[in-house]
């Protein structure tokens, strides 16, 4: 039942009991109605409450039934809504833990609001590129006024009662926060109100006063529009709160359902709520059960206090976990340390850390010599140089010392775990854990499934991430996992358009306009364009015949390797990260052209955006078919979390089925006629997908 109906002294009780947050499905609102039409018909009724089981009120919609008819089945939220309000027995809302989208819709369509002090209020709609399609665009401003409630709305942030109890929003904010003292307070309150004759208030007959209402939503609306520059919602938002407030409440509601119906189609939203779906699934893996035991972890350690140990190791004392930090030479050890404290010390300069956060945080990483101090880690994490010999050297090293049980993560961004797993007696416990750099800043975790790494060990590893407040992906083992394997056609085609005619500036600034956070070629200066040139070489021994571009490798031998030297592919002053084209650069990209007998061409920004995210789209349909992604929204979170693609366009996976896979298989068709076709090897997966009319991720949302 996902809805309980009791009654205790003439109040009737309606309690939303549908795990894990009450959600709003068809079930629930038709037992609402149901509870509703029971309290009427029954004399001995005066006034009903409404609550929810567990540890909420509700989190609003149902998310399973997204996209399904039971969505919009009746009675729909509205209908629930409107059988509240008109209930002629007045409706006590008594909420506890959170009351978020629709649950706070419902509750706003109550006569009475009871909640508990620490109750968590929202309607984040607009996170997920909608509007509150219930009634909330409307009912929260005469509840709480116009510019709380419109602060509320486009924010999508949720605000605990306490700081709403003098707001209009609750009739009374209590000081427990334990459910049952809550009900109990509210069944107390409904027999007090339902002894008076009605009718009983209701919020939508409130006015919003509010004498400059016309300036205020003025001001709103060009902040929004400055902020909120490729997201429609909020602007949406602003329209429906504003019909209502200058026209009234119906005139309000129709706008609300007209920028509703429209926001469900932009692929903003459709993109938005993608990455939604795409974060949770990511958290499952298809053949490891979520009743999978976990294995304990309390004592972290990491291996080497470079850039990335440094980093993953502030990574999880930020989560409070105790951490020993590994070097081979105190020097090393005193560099590593010395670097957590600036960092930790910037953000306490940035007033985004307090000095006793500070202090405590420090305190839990312990920098150590002695390989002793690793017996009892749960988990060790290596971080040293990316070199098989090297990794060799400390997988056996842990393979004796470690105690059983112990998971043995590998932070290899390019070398083959299994053969890492293989330098042990113990495969099952080995498992990658790459982080990327800086590791206590960036979301993204692509933690490496080798071919004999335990379930549990991924069932930990992936619980461990979120407790870390990573996006975990789960890669199979293939050179450069996910992430790095799509960037490598990727950076092919960036210095193939160079060849071809386009410079540094007009490629990164096409793709920043496409919404990429930072062009390749920025990016390479960021990162040091020495590292891609290391791994050029790594890949030209490997497969000696793949086709490459040679102009990044002529970069790299004049010592322009980026940001660090001052000079890469644009030219910086000392200590600034402001980019300036780099006449050098310019000469040299000509000169590459005219050696290689190229005549260079004008490339239409549409070429260069194509080009490269279609090399990426080619290469996730690929690794989606070797199985190396479990499915594509997998690969979206990496590039959306990881690797700066544009989050209104859901990540390449989603981008490429927005845009259509025919269309996309014809681009590439096209691009590989040309000049440099060869660089494009079609996948398959796409091709076969463009023939079924199938998109990548088929249960589109
Ligand atoms: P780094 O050179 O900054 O740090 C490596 C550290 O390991 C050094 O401080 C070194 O003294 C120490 N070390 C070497 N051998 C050791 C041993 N036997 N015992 C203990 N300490 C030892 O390198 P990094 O950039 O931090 O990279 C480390 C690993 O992370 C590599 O596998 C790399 O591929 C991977 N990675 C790097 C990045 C990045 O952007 N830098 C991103 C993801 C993954």
């Amino acid at each position: 039942m996902a809805v309980d109906y009791t009654t205790r002294d003439g109040i009737a009780v309606i309690t939303l009991n549908h795990p894990p947050v009450n959600g709003l499905g068809h079930a629930s609102r038709a037992g609402i109605v149901a509870g509703l039409d029971a309290a009427q018909a029954d004399p001995a009724i005066t006034a009903i409450v409404l609550t929810g089981a567990g540890k909420v009120f509700s989190g609003g919609a149902d998310i399973t039934e997204f996209n399904t008819p039971k969505a919009t089945q009746a009675p729909t939220l509205p209908s629930v809504i409107k059988a509240v309000e008109t209930s002629t027995k007045p409706v006590v809302a008594a909420i506890h833990g959170v009351a978020m989208g629709g649950g706070l819709e419902l509750a706003l369509g109550a006569h009475y609001r009871l909640a508990a002090h620490n109750a968590q209020i929202a309607l984040p709609e607009v996170k997920l590129g909608l509007l509150p399609g219930a009634g909330g665009t409307q009912r929260l401003p005469r509840a709480i006024g116009l510019e709380a409630a419109l602060n509320m709305i486009v924010s999508g942030t949720s605000v605990p009662a306490s700081k709403l109890a003098n707001s209009g929003l609750f009739d009374e904010v209590l000081a427990s926060d334990q459910p049952g003292e809550v009900l109990d307070a509210a069944c107390a309150f409904a027999l007090r109100v339902g002894c008076q004759a009605g009718p009983h208030p209701m919020v939508r007959e409130r006015l919003v006063e509010h004498p400059g209402a016309a300036g205020f939503l003025r001001f709103a609306r060009n902040t929004v529009a400055a902020t909120a520059v490729h997201f429609p919602a909020p602007l949406q938002c602003i329209d429906a709160i504003e019909a209502g407030v200058l026209h009234g409440f119906e005139r309000g509601l129709a706008a609300e359902r007209k920028g509703f119906l429209a926001l469900v189609q932009t692929p903003e939203s459709r993109a938005l709520r993608h990455t939604f779906f795409a974060e949770r699934a990511a958290a499952k893996l298809p053949d490891v059960p979520s009743s999978t035991p976990l294995r304990e972890l309390r004592r972290i350690a990491v291996i080497g206090a470079g850039t990335m140990g440094s980093g993953i190791a502030m990574t999880f004392a930020n989560a409070g976990f105790a951490v020993t930090l590994l070097e081979l030479q105190a020097e090393a050890l005193e560099r590593g340390m010395a670097k957590i404290r600036t960092t930790y010390e910037a953000s306490v300069k940035k007033g985004k850390l307090d000095a006793s956060t500070l202090a405590q945080r420090s305190a839990l990483i312990t920098p150590t010599l002695a390989w002793d101090d690793l017996r009892d880690a749960d988990l060790i994490i290596e971080a040293v140089f990316e070199d098989l010999s090297v990794k060799e050297q400390v997988f056996r090293q842990l393979d004796a010392l470690a105690k059983p049980g112990a998971i043995l993560a590998s932070n290899t961004s390019t070398l083959d775990l299994n053969q890492i797993a293989q330098f042990t007696r113990r495969p099952q416990d080995v498992v990658g854990m790459h982080f990327f750099s800086p590791a206590n800043v960036m979301k993204l975790l692509e933690v490496v499934r080798g071919a004999q790494t335990a379930n549990d060990v991924l069932a930990t590893v992936m619980h461990c991430a979120r407790r870390i407040g990573k996006t975990a992906v789960v890669s199979g083992v293939c050179d450069g996992f996910i992430g790095n394997r799509m960037l490598e056609p990727y950076l092919r085609q960036a210095f193939l358009l160079l060849e071809e005619g386009a410079l540094p500036v007009q490629v990164d600034r096409a793709i920043e306009a496409f919404g990429f956070a930072m062009g390749p070629f920025r990016m390479g200066d960021l990162a040091g364009n020495d590292i891609g040139w290391a791994i050029r070489k790594r890949r030209a021994q490997a497969h000696p015949d793949a086709p490459s571009s040679k102009i990044a490798d002529r970069l790299c031998e004049l010592g322009r390797f980026g940001q660090k030297t001052s000079r890469g592919w644009y030219d910086y002053q000392p200590g600034e990260r402001h980019a300036r084209p780099a006449a050098e650069v310019e000469a040299l990209i000509v000169a590459y052209s005219a050696e290689h007998g190229i005549v260079r061409r004008t490339l239409s920004n549409e070429e260069i955006v194509e080009r490269l995210v279609y090399a990426l789209v080619n290469e996730g349909a690929k690794i989606l078919a070797e199985g190396i992604a479990a499915r594509a929204s997998d690969i979206d979170m990496v590039y959306l979390s990881g690797y700066g693609f544009p989050l209104w366009r859901g990540g390449p996976m989603l981008y490429a089925d927005t845009v259509g896979l025919y269309d996309v298989e014809r681009a590439i068709r096209r691009y590989a006629a040309q000049p440099n076709g060869d660089a494009w090897q079609i996948a398959p997966g796409l091709v076969e997908r463009a023939a079924q009319g199938r998109g990548f991720n088929d249960a589109a949302h």
